[in-house]
């Protein structure tokens, strides 16, 4: 215990958690996933957030603008500890060209949605969202189960290797094509993937024998996800399911064009990024097209978050916007539900806290089979990465009553330490390719919720809020709130974590009741969060 009170020392853990080599992507860089989602701007501003933390006294709140600490102000204790608003252009200056140059001259910095926040826990932060649009995938179109089905998906990155396990839970067979070998060995190493294939005769041999035998296996192959997609396709083959998580929404820094290794990737993005940018928007064409002929040929395809539509529509072909987004098709009726991902962190660093956690909830939850069936799940198959942590997707009951469990058992000595809660960043975010695609009301594109939410959530209680923009699909293409809350036991951090918990997922009910859905309607009544 470094500093004056468990929010800073809290914040101060996650963040150095979110820069632990176990858990980012690039430390040395500062990224922690997503392309180049960085926690903080500069090493600089590492040392000095560090250092205010640790100074920081209890009625004081630290600003960060875009990574870089600038200012402490006095507060009071119910107030927030930290607030961030990070990655923030004037809409008419919002794309990727204007966010360079001023990245470059060192003045702003991409956060990602949970990377400049400090909310970052490795693979499993997305992984059960992606067991869940894997299982809405199955329920859809393959009578519940993937069982004796393939998915053809790209990307080993902190998120995308959420995907291999995603499809396993699910009782699938997943053919992941990473361009860079160490990310695939990294994933084999953590067991978030099985195997390896020497080439694709082998991955496909692979995928084959476990899609008739009935059995879950995931097979990673080293290519470019353009060039396999194609070669799959030549062969006459169509799989069930295909879809990406390369980072696409960030051409010149998440994308490898094909026909460019990685060695020349890294060169050219600095020596000719216009060239770069070219070959890439050349290949994602070709990659989008490919996806496109699977669907015609019957394969169920999505976009997975990343923008790759988009992208490829910017670039001339438009037909690329008639794939669906993973959000409206799969998710949304969870977030009109307001159960969403949530995750605790034991910031004592000891796995017990959380295995002692799981068995509460275990018994606490236990008529909510998803949740029961997804703790069994993450105790046998998910490593931890840094702090132990757990995700879960929980509505709001489920959030409160998790509050007065961490509570009681601090209060009764059965953790070692406090407590993080925070979350992703669904909900209320403002996201037309994602999260807000195809609303009833046609508000894709408003983007007062999320500054409400961040705003809400600063009166209510977080020990850090953060309002943000580009999360998962891009410079220009979202804007979303986080907020995390540390339970410390007290009387006043269960009053903080219970309001906050209250108002951060009322407003996300409240965005998708007032966007016309009727399920957010009765769910928004139910908690007497409507107006009318
Ligand atoms: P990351 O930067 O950690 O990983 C991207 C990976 O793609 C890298 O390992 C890279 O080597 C690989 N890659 C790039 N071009 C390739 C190509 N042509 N062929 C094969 N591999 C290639 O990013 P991440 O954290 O894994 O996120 C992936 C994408 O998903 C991002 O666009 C991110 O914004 C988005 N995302 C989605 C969700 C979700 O819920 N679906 C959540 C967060 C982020």
């Amino acid at each position: 215990m470094r500093c004056k009170g468990w929010e800073q020392e809290g914040l101060l853990r996650l963040l150095m958690n979110s820069l632990d080599p176990e858990v980012a992507e690039c430390p040395e860089e500062l990224i922690v996933y997503g392309g180049t989602g960085k926690a903080a701007r500069d090493k600089k501003s590492v040392a000095q957030i560090k250092e205010r933390l640790i100074r920081l006294e209890n009625d004081q709140t630290l600003l960060i603008q875009s990574g870089k600490p600038v200012g402490v102000f006095p507060s009071h204790p119910f107030a927030p500890r930290v607030i961030m608003a990070g990655s923030l252009l004037v809409p008419a200056y919002s794309d990727y060209e204007t966010f360079w140059q001023l990245e470059r001259r060192g003045l702003t910095a991409y956060g990602q949605s949970t990377a400049s926040c400090w909310a970052y826990i490795g693979t499993q932060g997305v992984l059960e969202g992606t067991a869940n649009t894997y299982g809405e995938v199955a329920k859809r179109h393959f009578g519940g189960t993937l069982r004796g089905r393939w998915v053809l998906t790209s990307g080993l990155g902190g998120m995308g290797s959420a995907q291999p396990l995603g499809v396993e839970y699910n009782g699938g067979v997943v053919l992941v094509v990473e361009v860079d070998e160490s990310k695939v060995d990294r994933r084999l190493r953590n067991s978030l993937c099985q195997m390896k294939a020497a080439d694709l005769d082998e991955a496909l041999f692979l995928v084959q024998e476990a899609v008739s035998r009935k059995e879950p296996r995931s097979v990673a192959l080293v290519g470019n996800a353009a060039d396999v997609y194609r070669e799959v396709l030549q062969r006459g083959l169509v799989p069930d399911v295909v879809t990406d998580q390369t980072a696409a929404h960030d051409l010149l820094n998440g994308y490898v064009p094909a026909g460019v290794s990685l060695a020349e990737a890294v060169r050219l993005r600095v020596a000719a990024p216009e060239k770069y940018l070219e070959l890439s928007r050349r290949c994602i064409v070709e990659h989008v097209k490919t996806m496109m002929e699977f669907m015609r040929r019957g394969a169920v395809v999505f976009d997975y978050g990343n923008n790759i539509r988009h992208q490829a529509a910017a670039a001339g072909y438009a037909e690329a916007m008639t794939i669906p987004g993973f959000v409206s098709a799969y998710l949304r009726d969870y977030f009109c539900a307001g159960r969403g991902p949530f995750r605790w962190i034991a910031l004592s660093g000891r796995a017990e806290d959380i295995y002692t956690l799981d068995e509460f909830i275990l018994t606490e939850l236990k008529d909510d089979e998803e949740i029961t069936n997804w703790i069994h799940f993450a105790q046998a198959r998910i490593p931890f990465q840094g702090l132990p942590a757990r995700i879960c997707w929980l509505n709001l009951d489920q959030r409160l009553c998790l509050v007065d469990i961490i509570t009681k058992l601090l209060r009764e000595g059965k953790l070692a330490a406090p407590v993080a809660l925070t979350r992703d960043h669904m909900g209320a975010i403002a996201s037309p390719w994602r999260e807000t695609e195809k609303m009833p009301d046609g508000s894709d594109a408003i983007a007062d919720w999320p500054v409400l939410n961040g705003l809400l959530n600063a009166i209510s209680g977080a020990s850090l809020v953060s309002v943000q923009q580009g999360g998962g699909v891009g410079i220009g293409y979202s804007i979303h709130a986080g907020m995390t809350v540390i339970v410390d036991g007290s009387e006043l951090s269960r009053k903080k974590a219970t309001q906050v918990t209250y108002s951060d997922v009322g407003v996300g009910i409240i965005r998708h009741a007032d966007a016309g859905y009727p399920l957010a309607q009765e769910i928004s009544r139910q908690y007497g969060l409507n107006i009318d």
